[in-house]
């Protein structure tokens, strides 16, 4: 039975691939530090007789006792309201967290792949955004804890290819939504969601004309399973949908599928906001045949019925 690590297991993605992993018939050891995760994120599977979960910083030495195949890194904050304000944090997580991680997958000999992000790409001058893309990032800039986190997470795991002959996989995840994010979160759709259930109008940044391509859940974590398990893959891999929507649009849809009209209010825009973003995901589509089919309507609809069952629930 393959034994995966997966680092980031009480947070949103972490969970979910947590889950499919079991389901792959992996045992599974999650690691997490709860910085944005939580243990009800662990509730569906906890119980799984083939899980462990072990409360540590990613940042410090890690010991994992018997054999392991694969590490699949995910801890770091990673909607801008938490990594600003985490933002050392998050750069260690990036940085110290994928050298303790990349150090576990060298001591076992296991396979290795790294959460990445379209944030590498910065404020995009090109659209849509190939892997050969190099980004356009401000070393400075707000948005720099994540950003140059993750390209020094990718430097890394490069170099530990290269140097000690790791197999490493490169996912570039772009926007992805879906049950088990924070209502409180920061990020556009769990905002908007909650918003609009708590019956406000939706707080939409700048003119609401910059866009992003949202992906949901199940089928980022199908793309990062056969990233996983390909037979061999050179280089990072964009995941994400190319259904390209400006914020505007994605405003509309959400009060659409909650059946709520409660309307917008103009923020500012935070300043470093990327004006675009969409992946060109024929890297995936060729190497591994994948490609995203939930549809976004759909993929709120599964959203907006989890985030009504929660706030029944927990009353938040
Ligand atoms: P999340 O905040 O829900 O999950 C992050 C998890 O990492 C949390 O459980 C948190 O407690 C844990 N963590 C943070 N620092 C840690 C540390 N030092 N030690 C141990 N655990 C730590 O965010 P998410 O959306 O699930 O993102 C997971 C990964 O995917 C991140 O690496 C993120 O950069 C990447 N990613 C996500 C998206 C997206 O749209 N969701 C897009 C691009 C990349
Ligand atoms: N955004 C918005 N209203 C919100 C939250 C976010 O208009 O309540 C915008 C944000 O300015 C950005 C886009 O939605 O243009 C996506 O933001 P998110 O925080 O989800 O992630 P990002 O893609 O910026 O990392």
């Amino acid at each position: 039975m393959p034994r995966s690590v997966v680092t980031g297991g009480a947070g949103f993605l972490g969970s979910h691939l947590c889950e499919r992993l079991l389901a792959e018939n992996h045992k599974v050891v999650a690691v997490d530090n709860f910085l944005t995760g939580s243990r009800d994120n662990l509730a569906a599977f906890k119980k799984h007789p083939n899980f462990t979960f072990v409360r540590q910083d990613v940042t410090e030495e890690m010991r994992i006792p018997g054999k392991v195949d694969f590490v699949l890194h995910f801890a770091s904050a990673a909607s801008p309201v938490d990594y600003a304000k985490f933002g050392i944090q998050t750069l260690k997580a990036n940085a110290l967290g994928s050298h303790k991680t990349l150090g576990v997958a060298k001591a076992k000999r296991a396979r290795y792949l790294l959460a990445s992000t379209s944030e590498v790409y910065g404020d995009p001058e090109v659209n849509p955004q190939p892997e050969t893309y190099w980004g356009h990032v401000d070393p400075v800039g707000p948005r720099s804890v994540y950003d140059e986190g993750k390209r020094f997470a990718e430097a890394m795991a490069m170099a530990y290819h290269h140097q000690h002959g790791i197999d490493v996989r490169i996912a570039r995840i772009f926007n992805t939504y879906g049950p088990r994010m924070r209502l409180g979160d920061g990020r556009a759709i769990p905002n908007f969601v909650g918003q609009a259930l708590r019956g406000e109008p939706l707080t939409v940044y700048g003119d609401g004309s910059q866009t992003r391509s949202f992906c949901y859940v199940d089928d980022l974590v199908e793309g990062v399973w056969r990233l996983l398990t390909a037979d061999a893959v050179e280089g990072p891999v964009n995941l994400g949908n190319p259904d390209e929507r400006s914020l505007n649009e994605l405003a509309e849809v959400v009060q659409k599928i909650a059946g709520r009209h409660v309307g917008i209010v103009h923020k500012p825009l935070p300043p470093e906001d990327p004006k675009v973003r969409c992946p060109d995901i024929r890297k995936a589509r060729t190497v591994f045949g994948w490609e995203p089919k939930v549809s976004l309507e759909d993929g709120l609809r599964r959203t907006i019925d989890s985030f009504r069952e929660q706030i029944a629930r927990k009353g938040t």
